[in-house]
């Protein structure tokens, strides 16, 4: 039997749903209009932690529960010291973020959370397949990877995985007031992986080894590469593990935006919303959500341009040079942060450089990988 019919059903109520909800149910335009949002999980544990940039305060800064101004940067044989301002690095809990959403969604007579798995969206008869219930909508927002993804040949695939240790130390260890962007001293073989670190207090921080490679690789690898960090890099003897985190994002030019039409759009990861040469998404979401609700008003698809081909672009040779020469990583990512202020690399990875920016950044990476890349993926 068929319930209700919701204006919009939206598949996966984690990040990017959430955002999605929360930006649909402020705007008056869509007052009266009744949202589902279906997720099996309840989301009230502390699944993962997001980090981004930006400049000045944000709306999510009540809940930021740290933030930096100057980063550092270490190669085999270079440090860098990375002043962000005009820009901050700023740290939010899984765990706040999901309370908060739910918390204004629940005040909502509009919005409605279900919880249920969808197994299939039909978009002939309108409605959203559940494990137990057929939810129909006038359109599909859907957080799910599409299984094509998965088999896709033609695409460039590579893992950003990663497992951290937020550790706590007796004796003062780390400077709260810079993080680490990326510490390439202690790599494992020939691979693009290095040390993300995140430090809260003098005595507390998170730590993650993180690899972007072709491969993914087996747990006690990064385990080990953290322990020899600890104590060869940091120097540090006696610490206690208070939590971890681990977690494979794609980054990927398969061209997820191919299967937004009038009926359906895909979102979140599912969407292509996670920058391909970053593993970022949690700011690019506030502008895709944005994106969306200004296409409907405009009478668009609401997936319309949510992704900018020339960036896209850009990211695709960059994964190829990665796929293809992996252990080059470390030096690419070095003449990166050399040779470019740190507002240029923001505002390059966010997509809001002019094409001569483009240019002068990508000449800064150049070598004969991009020649090879360029031509395959043109
Ligand atoms: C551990 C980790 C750390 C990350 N850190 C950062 C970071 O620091 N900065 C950053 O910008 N990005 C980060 N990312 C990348 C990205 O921001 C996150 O993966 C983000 O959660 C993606 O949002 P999403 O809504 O697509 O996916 P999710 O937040 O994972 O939400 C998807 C939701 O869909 C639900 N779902 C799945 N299948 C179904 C189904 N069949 N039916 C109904 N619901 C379903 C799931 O239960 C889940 O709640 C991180 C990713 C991970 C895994």
């Amino acid at each position: 039997m068929l319930g209700p019919v919701y204006y919009y059903v939206i598949i996966g109520g984690g990040m990017a749903g959430l955002q999605l909800a929360l930006q649909l149910s402020r705007d008056v335009f869509f007052k009266g209009k009744k949202i589902a949002i279906i997720d099996p999980s309840d989301k009230d544990k502390n699944d993962k932690t997001w980090c981004f940039w930006e400049k000045g305060a944000g709306h999510w800064d009540h809940i930021v529960s740290s933030s930096w101004e100057k980063g550092l940067f270490f190669s085999s044989e270079a440090k860098l010291e990375l002043d962000l301002s005009p820009y901050r690095y700023k740290k939010i809990s899984a765990i706040d973020f999901y309370t908060e959403v739910k918390k204004e969604l629940s005040h909502s007579p509009d919005v409605i959370f279900i919880k249920d798995t969808i197994t299939e969206v039909d978009t002939v008869k309108m409605q959203a397949i559940g494990e137990e219930g057929n939810y129909p909508a006038t359109h599909f927002f859907d957080s799910r990877i599409p299984a094509d993804y998965l088999e896709a040949k033609k695409a460039t695939k590579i893992f950003q995985h990663f497992r951290g240790w937020e550790i706590e130390t007796e004796n003062e260890h780390f400077q709260p007031e810079v993080f680490t962007m990326m510490d390439y001293r202690l790599k494992f073989k020939n691979s693009t992986s290095f040390m993300y670190v995140l430090p809260e207090t003098s005595k507390k921080a998170l730590l993650e080894f993180t690899f972007f490679t072709p491969f993914l690789t087996e747990e006690k690898i990064y385990e080990e590469m953290l322990e020899n960090y600890i104590s060869e890099i940091l120097k540090i003897g006696d610490f206690r593990i208070t939590s971890t985190e681990s977690g494979v994002i794609p980054m990927t030019d398969f061209p997820f935006e191919k299967k937004n039409n009038r009926k359906l759009t895909k979102i979140g990861t599912g969407g292509g919303w996670v920058k391909p040469s970053t593993g970022y998404s949690f700011k690019n979401t506030e502008k895709k959500t944005g994106k969306i609700i200004s296409n409907i008003k405009s009478g668009h698809i609401p997936g319309k341009n949510l992704v900018y081909n020339r960036f896209r672009r850009y990211d695709a040779f960059f994964l190829d040079v990665l796929a293809r020469h992996n252990q080059k990583g470390e030096a690419i990512f070095t003449k990166f942060y050399q040779a470019n202020s740190i507002e240029m690399i923001f505002r390059y990875l966010d997509e809001e450089t002019s094409f001569s920016e483009d240019i002068k950044v990508m000449l800064s990476l150049f070598g004969y990988e991009f020649i090879e890349a360029f031509f395959r993926k043109l």
